[in-house]
């Protein structure tokens, strides 16, 4: 038997939405973005949305509308998927990174206080792995010292936090539509807005920093000359992603139920397998469930990686847990001491969720996985 790591689902008809958008004539950024972001705002509570090309340009854009600038520091989780610094460096600014909580493997409020310096301008929480961060602590820490807050909500997409959707908290947060995360476009980002002025701004930056788009000067009937007011980036999303976007939107509870359904059949399974420590579940947040780590607990004879090898041999697909982007070369020169980054870094492992996995599939993970652990203990 196969099982792929992840694979986003379709219904059928994506195709047949992308086509028509062709047919159009419209296929760069136009009216398709402009419906998928009003969808996209209401659906997690926002007053306003704004597409852009992916979720690392929507960090840098939020964080770049923020006022983050060179000699800034911003706050991120070291334990998060490198886009989370890259971010804040494409900005001109320095990544500081804090230890995580590690049932959660979310950054810890009071690890992000304790780096706060004269020169931090913001705190970058992720909802790492789809489960969100504690926010109302993160908006306290931020109050106390006068920080923005831009949340990397690459994961979260139909989340939620005491009961609240993310996208409804913040002034900033941001979301992505790669295939590996929950709902997809090929490759896409957006950015849930509060102030309107922001989102007009944030419009304007991902279009070159011009004062018209391209849809206002299609339908005005006189001559319309745009200016340059400031510097900007091309970040725009195609109506075709938007088109394809449209329809993901559409499946997004059914692709939350069907994954916290195998979500809780792996937990309930593994409370058999003493080799692995599932899940942690706060009362506090419904997740995504956008992956399944698990750890590998101490003193168990045999490592990720060969445990990972032996699955492997046996077509299952697995990953290894989030990476520590402090322990990566591209960020390994200032020497941060983050015990619990490194420890879930070590230890987690990323098994098969996606919507479409079968009862058969998920039941063939958990019995090559019982195999391998016991023999590895009986050894
Ligand atoms: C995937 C991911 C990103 C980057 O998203 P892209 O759309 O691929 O740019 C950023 N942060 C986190 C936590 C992610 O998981």
């Amino acid at each position: 038997m196969e099982v792929p790591f992840a694979r986003p689902r379709f219904r059928g008809d994506e195709g047949e939405a992308v086509s028509a958008t062709i047919a159009s004539g419209w296929v760069s950024q136009g009216p398709r973005v402009r419906e998928f972001e009003q969808a996209f705002a209401e659906r997690v509570g926002a007053p306003e949305a704004v597409a852009t090309t992916n979720c690392t340009t929507a960090l840098q854009l939020a964080l770049y509308a923020t006022g983050v600038g060179p000699g800034d520091e911003v706050i991120v989780p070291s334990l998060s998927f490198i886009a989370t610094a890259n971010a804040v460096w494409q900005c001109g600014a320095t990544p500081v990174f804090a230890d995580v909580d590690p049932r959660t493997y979310n950054l810890d409020p009071v690890a992000a206080e304790r780096a706060v310096t004269s020169r931090t301008k913001a705190i970058m929480p992720v909802h790492q792995l789809g489960l969100p961060a504690d926010m109302d602590r993160f908006f306290e820490v931020a109050a106390r010292h006068g920080l923005a807050l831009v949340e990397d909500a690459a994961c979260a997409i139909g989340a939620t936090y005491r009961s609240r959707p993310i996208g409804s908290l913040g002034p900033l947060a941001c979301f992505s539509f790669h295939p590996r995360k929950v709902i997809t476009t090929g490759e896409g980002g957006m950015i849930a807005v509060h102030d309107p002025d922001v989102a007009e701004r944030l419009r304007r930056l991902r279009q070159h920093a011009m004062d018209v788009s391209d849809l206002a000067r299609h339908s005005a009937n006189d001559i319309v000359v745009e200016s340059y007011p400031e510097r900007g980036w091309n970040a725009r999303m195609t109506d075709m992603q938007a088109a394809l976007g449209l329809c993901q939107l559409e499946l997004l509870d059914e692709v939350r139920a069907d994954r916290r359904r195998l979500a809780e059949r792996y937990t309930a399974a593994l409370g058999q397998i003493s080799a692995l420590e599932p899940p942690y579940e706060p009362d506090y947040a419904e997740r995504t469930w956008q992956s399944y780590a698990v750890k590998l607990r101490r003193g168990v004879p045999v490592t990720r990686t060969e445990l990972q090898r032996r699955l492997l041999r046996d077509g299952i697909a697995t990953r290894r847990g989030v990476t520590a982007i402090h322990a990566e070369r591209a960020y390994s020169d200032r020497g941060f001491l983050l015990p619990h980054t490194d420890a879930c870094a070590r230890d987690a492992m990323l098994l098969p969720l996606f919507p479409d996995l079968s009862d058969e599939q998920q039941d063939y993970v958990i019995e090559r996985l019982a195999t391998h652990l016991s023999a590895a203990v009986a050894a």
